[in-house]
């Protein structure tokens, strides 16, 4: 593989070129024999620039591995489920007190972030969430929260009504409110580990990796749609949405992409209520039924999802034009919850897709047969607030420094869709 610290190297990315669009591929690199280990440094491929591989790739190469990431599109393109605007985070998961943990040690990580760039990556909205009774997410959530010191507040609807006159709270009976939580600007927040993983002497490659054979032992390159060939020791597969096709065997159906659709409404000129400081992000946990959004954040318009799987789709072809159905549901929403933004017009629309697990759950661990290939994904919808934990996760499991979480293992990916992790 060829050296990234190599100025020679043509394959070496610039962080010039990375700045100057993520789109610049690379001239021919040369074919790759099988890499050395050399200590316990690795020549680590990482495959997919979203959230996880990135992360992933900055806690590789912060553990001093020489780490090349490979995208076919680019660092949080429109079609990657990390693209667009904004992502909720919060810690509010019910009775999985996994991802409390988590999305609290990822908070951290992506403040540091946001203390380094220009413009914010993480913008302390607070997160409101509220159900129509005493829902066990609810009592599991708050315990959870006390257990690990967090301000989180149990709110009355008399108090959430007083605090935030923007919602309608009709049919409520309580809320959560996460003070320290709130949004992530989740493009921005890609590109910009990106470049600093460049800045850092880090490899990136715009190109298309072809699915490996599933059936070898292990890898010791990865083939790219123009021929190239990318040799490493450790590979590490976070695809998102694509990782069935890349892994037809291994995955398959353990991984379905669901279309999912978000709508932004400009608010009344003027009008204060739906700002940052005065409105919060928000979930209506509607019995699990969630629909969430956000105040009018950086000036897009004021955001709303419909978090229900939508159909199955694929990544590659299906339409990026948002359905009248799907409007039409979220109006309905809008309009009984949010009274004062009846009328609202449209400013923006976004398709995406989610890529589930059967039960909601992430996949972090080795595929069955390449012993030296990782695989990360099944974000599930929920997956981008964790980003930094998955990484160090991956980064210690190819670095042989902890065993698989049970729950995030291959061999407890169901066949079947039955959500359970909201
Ligand atoms: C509408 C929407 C709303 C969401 N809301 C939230 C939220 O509020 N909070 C939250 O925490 N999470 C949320 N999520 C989930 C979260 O965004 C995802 O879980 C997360 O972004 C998944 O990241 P990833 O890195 O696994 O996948 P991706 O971002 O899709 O990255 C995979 C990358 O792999 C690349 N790739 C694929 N195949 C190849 C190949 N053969 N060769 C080279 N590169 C390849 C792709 O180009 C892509 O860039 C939401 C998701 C969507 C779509």
């Amino acid at each position: 593989m060829s050296d990234p610290s190599d100025k020679s190297d043509p394959a070496a990315v610039s962080r010039r070129s990375l700045l100057g669009g993520m789109a610049a591929g690379t001239l021919a690199s040369p074919a790759i024999g099988r890499a050395s280990v050399r200590g316990s440094k690795f020549k680590v491929a990482v495959i997919g620039a979203g959230v996880f591989g990135v992360w992933t790739a900055r806690h590789l190469q912060q553990a001093g591995h020489k780490v090349t990431l490979i995208d076919a599109r680019g660092p949080a393109n429109n079609r990657a489920s990390s693209g667009g605007e904004s992502r909720l985070t919060r810690a509010a998961y019910g009775k999985d007190a996994i991802y409390t943990r988590m999305a609290l040690d990822s908070l951290t990580q992506w403040k540091a972030l946001s203390s380094r760039a220009g413009l914010p990556i993480f913008i302390p909205a607070g997160v409101l969430f509220f159900f129509p009774n005493e829902d066990a997410y609810l009592t599991d959530s708050l315990a959870a929260h006390r257990k690990l010191g967090l301000p989180t507040e149990a709110l009355s609807r008399a108090e959430m009504a007083r605090r935030f006159p923007m919602i309608a709270f009709d049919g409520i009976a309580a809320g959560l409110h996460e003070p320290g939580f709130g949004a992530l600007m989740a493009r921005r927040a890609v590109q910009l580990l990106a470049r600093e993983f460049v800045a850092d002497g880090g490899r990136y490659l715009l190109g298309s990796v072809s699915p490996p054979d599933e059936k070898s032992a292990s890898l010791d390159m990865v083939t790219l749609s123009n021929g190239e060939r990318i040799g490493a020791d450790r590979f590490v597969f976070a695809a998102g949405p694509w990782l069935p096709k890349l892994f037809p065997q291994a995955i398959g159906q353990r991984i379905v992409p669901t279309r999912q659709e978000v709508f932004f409404f400009a608010p009344p000129p003027g009008d204060r209520r739906f700002q940052l400081g005065t409105m919060p992000g928000w979930a209506d946990f509607n019995g699990g039924d969630i629909f969430y959004g956000f105040p009018d954040l950086e000036s897009r318009g004021v955001k709303f999802a419909h978090d229900a799987h939508g159909v199955d789709v694929d990544p590659d072809t299906q339409s990026r034009v948002p359905t009248e159905a799907a409007l039409a549901e979220i109006v309905a929403f809008r309009d009984h919850r949010f009274p004062l933004l009846r009328g609202a017009p449209l400013v923006e629309s976004r398709v995406c897709q989610y890529e589930n697990s059967g039960n909601g759950d992430f996949l972090i661990d080795h595929h069955p047969r390449l012993a030296n290939v990782l695989l990360v994904g099944a974000g599930s919808g929920h997956g981008f607030k964790h980003g930094p934990e998955v990484g160090r996760r991956a980064a210690a499991l190819v670095m042989g420094t902890k065993p698989a979480e049970p729950r995030f293992q291959l061999a407890t990916k169901t066949l079947s869709q039955r959500r359970e992790v909201h």
